[in-house]
């Protein structure tokens, strides 16, 4: 379940799984890493913070988060994959990083 809700900080109208939500993702990381890099965990706490995410993005993050092997970041780029599809651009680069 999705509710309309609208930022209190930016006024930017978004989609939360928490109907008492008044911040959107953006904002939720903004203010995370605002005093810093963004550490592992702000982006998944983030993305809690706000609800901002599809019923199956929050599924997706729950396993995420009891996974020890994946990375914060590794998991937000899952989820890109899964709205824009398989980049083949991206793995080569992955595969290049990891060289
Ligand atoms: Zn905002």
């Amino acid at each position: 379940m999705l509710y309309d809700r609208t930022c209190q900080t930016c006024e930017k109208d978004f989609r939360s799984q928490r109907k008492e939500s008044n911040i959107c993702y953006g904002c939720a990381l903004t203010r995370l890493i605002g005093n810093g890099g963004p550490e592992e965990g702000d982006i998944n706490t983030a993305l809690l913070t706000s609800g901002e995410m599809s019923d199956e993005d929050a599924h997706q993050l729950q396993r995420d988060l009891e996974s020890v092997d994946h990375s914060a970041e590794e998991a937000f780029e899952r989820q890109f994959e899964d709205y824009y599809g398989p980049d083949d651009c991206y793995l080569d680069d992955d595969e290049e990083w990891t060289r």
